[in-house]
């Protein structure tokens, strides 16, 4: 057993260091030094009991980067030095048919996520706001030597979330594409479907980020507060990504899917959201969720991100600014990612 320096989580107050115990290297394990994670608005959500009650004391962090330090005996895909990322889980059954199909966020018999899970061991998880961890290698991930790690962390979580709805619904030239609220997922929704040869607006919740937003690869740039807006580009979009945290008016939002468009929605706010089924019916419009994507997508999504030379914007931050960056997460405050650099932990 390994004891490693974290920071956690021990009531829905503010976040403390505290220590972590890693499983000891198994056969097929993985130990990663981790040197950057992400902070995600889920790990807020999840430390503030917003999603239901947290198993406090709790590490979380699921946009892990860092670099191999030691292999099991059957590891075969990495070897120490390899620069490897962890997103949201950190293993599956491997045996139903979601994870046969490499969909392993949608295992039948849950997946293991990367904090706050009931791990096989009977532990539970803990997450990367810590200086190492040991995944099985099936759920590590390779990042492309062409990325930053600090770059890269976010794309663990942020990167893949976006990435797998737009592959779904086809995302490239000729398509009208809007992402809803400009934050960690938001600001990757928009430079992915960019370099996917989409036209891409961007719908915040005011102007405040406009030239921003077009610098990462938007062509539009609307403003939720404007009642304009709705009415302007009402019945334009093929597909809809909604990245908001909390809530929003879903039928303002329905209204702007052209006929057959998709809303598909990734934002998790505590409460729940309701629409009118008219605002399906007409168009014919398809509303969805989304949950990350599957190893092996993620790790195609990793290389479309080496090759295009995309990273997550990032502010990295010591782990004492841990809880005023909560706070400006909260406050939309965020351009676009905080990463922690976990040698100051
Ligand atoms: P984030 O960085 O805080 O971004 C959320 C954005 O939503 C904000 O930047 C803001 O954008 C907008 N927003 C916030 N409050 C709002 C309000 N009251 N009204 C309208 N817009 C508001 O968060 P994130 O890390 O991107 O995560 C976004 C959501 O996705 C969270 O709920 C998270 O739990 C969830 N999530 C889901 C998955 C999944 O697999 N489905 C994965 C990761 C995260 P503007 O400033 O541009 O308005
Ligand atoms: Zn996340």
């Amino acid at each position: 057993m390994l004891t490693v320096k974290a920071y956690g989580a021990t009531s829905t107050g503010p976040l403390v260091p505290l220590t972590v115990e890693r499983r000891d290297v198994g056969p097929q394990d993985v130990l990663i030094e981790i040197k950057y994670a992400g902070i995600c608005h889920s790990d807020i959500h999840k430390v503030k009991g917003e999603w239901g009650p947290c198993p406090y004391p709790l590490t979380v962090g699921h946009e892990i980067a860092g670099v191999v330090a030691e292999v099991g005996s059957e590891v075969t895909k990495f070897k120490v030095g390899d620069h490897v990322g962890v997103g949201c889980m950190v293993n599956s059954c491997g045996e139903c048919d979601r994870c046969r199909e490499g969909l392993e966020q949608y295992c039948e018999n849950g997946n293991v996520g990367t904090y706050g899970s009931v791990d096989r061991d009977g532990t539970i998880t803990q997450g990367g706001y810590s200086t190492h961890i040991v995944v099985v290698e099936s759920f590590v991930l390779r990042i492309p030597d062409a990325l930053p790690l600090d770059q890269a962390a976010p794309l663990l979580c942020a990167g893949i979330t976006m990435y797998s709805p737009l592959r779904r619904f086809d995302t490239g030239p000729g398509k009208k594409v809007a992402i809803v609220g400009l934050g960690g997922l938001g600001h990757m929704g928009v430079k992915l479907a960019a370099a996917m040869g989409a036209e891409v607006s961007v719908i915040s919740q005011s102007l405040k980020k406009q030239e921003e937003g077009l610098r990462l690869g938007a062509k539009h740039y609307y403003a939720s507060s404007d009642p304009e807006t709705f009415k302007e580009v009402r019945g334009q979009f093929d597909l809809i990504v909604n990245t908001v945290s909390a809530h929003i008016e879903l039928d303002q939002y329905l209204g702007l899917l052209a006929f057959d468009g998709a809303f598909v929605d990734v934002g998790l706010p505590a409460e729940p959201l309701d629409f009118r089924l008219f605002s399906l019916l007409r168009n014919r419009r398809t509303m969805t969720g989304s949950s990350i994507g599957g190893i092996a997508e993620t790790q195609e999504m990793l290389d479309f991100c080496g090759e295009h030379g995309i990273g997550s914007d990032i502010e990295v931050i010591p782990a004492d600014y841990i809880n005023e960056a909560y706070e400006r997460v909260i406050a939309s405050d965020v351009r676009y990612r905080f990463v922690i650099d976990t040698a100051t932990l």
